[in-house]
């Protein structure tokens, strides 16, 4: 907002998280660069009759809403259903019917288990990228068992990206489809009991986040022995503007947005959170600073994992030029320096209160 001349117009359910944004007709101090241009309307996306004329009046419509933590997939899997394929057809259908452009925020999920993940543990072919690499126009979708509910949501998010290509296809709709892969950064999710239920179960950064800041050892669901690579939201928010501001290049596609050159397994993630934590609050390590639980205890009935998930590049590099820059190290030490800041002393003042009563 602070480079584009752009004006947004905001609908959600909560506004908590962008109130420090609005303008003071929200009761903010309306001098930041973007005063003016943007608007916050608080209403549901699945029920609310002014949500077609909001999109008549835009020229492109990002779509957002989701329920995208796993912890809900398993445990609250109609949510899941109902949120990323129900209440998303309404975005697609008046985007289509009054010939607007929809970026529609997808997941690296409707890839599912790689191939290679098939074959024994010890098999050479598991080392060739054909068998892991994850790419929008040839990989298969594959994902577990109808009572591993976890899949859900991977389920879910494929059919609305079917249906948007097919709203491409048949009527014409200028679309894009985002695969995230596992962005992370300051602002994430919430802290269990500090801005969010505390009972709530976030992802992986913020799960960590609120060990590390509560002096407890961090969580390896099943050993940690799962991959992900972990893209910083800066980087991944300049896809998205070149997506906004590129629409011939973009219209049609689907776009893996991740950093290849930052995997790790969920323990090598852990290992290093502790580290660079240590370093940003000058606190000392554990002398047990991790345990395993199982994802049973954890996550309960019917949790499965992704095991591994590079992307590949290639289309949005051909098509939009990006690539990301940041590394794992560095995008750790900037988050856990924000998180140190924006949560220590609340993580504080809560545990001692819960001590004291
Ligand atoms: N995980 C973990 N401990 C936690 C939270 C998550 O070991 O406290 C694992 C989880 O089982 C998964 C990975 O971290 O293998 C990433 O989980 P996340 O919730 O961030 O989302 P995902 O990448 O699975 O969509």
């Amino acid at each position: 907002m602070t480079e584009t001349p752009h004006t947004v117009m905001a609908v959600d359910v909560y506004n908590d998280k962008i109130k420090h944004l609005l303008g003071p007709e929200d009761g903010q101090d309306g001098n930041q660069a973007w005063a003016g241009r943007i608007h916050f309307h608080r209403l549901n996306i699945k029920h609310d009759s002014r949500l077609e004329g909001l999109i008549k009046m835009s020229d492109l419509t990002i779509n957002l809403a989701a329920i995208c933590t796993p912890a809900d997939y398993n445990t609250r899997p109609l949510d899941t259903i109902y949120s990323n394929f129900i209440d998303a057809l309404p975005v697609v259908k008046y985007c289509s019917e009054n010939g607007k452009r929809l970026i529609h925020f997808s997941t690296c999920e409707v890839y599912g288990k790689t191939i290679g993940s098939f074959l024994p543990k010890d098999h050479p072919l598991r080392q060739d990228p054909e068998f892991y690499v994850l790419k929008e126009d040839v990989s298969p979708c594959i994902f577990g068992p109808i009572e591993k509910q976890r899949w859900s949501y991977a389920c879910a998010k494929q059919l609305i990206e079917r249906l948007v290509y097919a709203e491409g296809a048949e009527n014409g709709l200028e679309f894009t489809i985002v695969r995230p892969f596992n962005w992370i950064g300051p602002r994430m999710d919430f802290i269990p009991g500090i801005d969010g239920p505390s009972e709530g179960v976030p992802r992986v950064l913020a799960c960590f986040s609120n060990n590390l800041l509560r002096g407890e050892p961090l969580k390896l669901v099943d050993g940690g022995q799962s991959q992900r690579t972990f893209v910083y939201i800066k980087d991944a928010i300049e896809a998205v503007l070149l997506m906004i501001e590129n629409p011939s290049r973009a219209n049609g596609h689907i776009f893996n947005v991740g950093n290849p050159n930052n995997e790790v397994t969920v323990k090598q993630l852990a290992e290093l959170m502790i580290k660079v934590y240590s370093k940003v609050s000058d606190e000392p390590v554990l002398d047990v600073p991790m345990i395993d639980v199982s994802s049973k205890e954890f996550y309960g009935e019917g949790y499965d994992d992704s095991d591994k998930r590079i992307p590949d590049m290639t289309i949005i590099n051909r098509q939009l030029g990006w690539n990301p820059k940041t590394s794992l190290s560095d995008l750790l030490e900037s988050t856990l320096t924000y998180q140190h800041k924006t949560y220590a002393e609340a993580v504080k003042r809560a545990t001692s209160k819960s001590v004291a009563s």
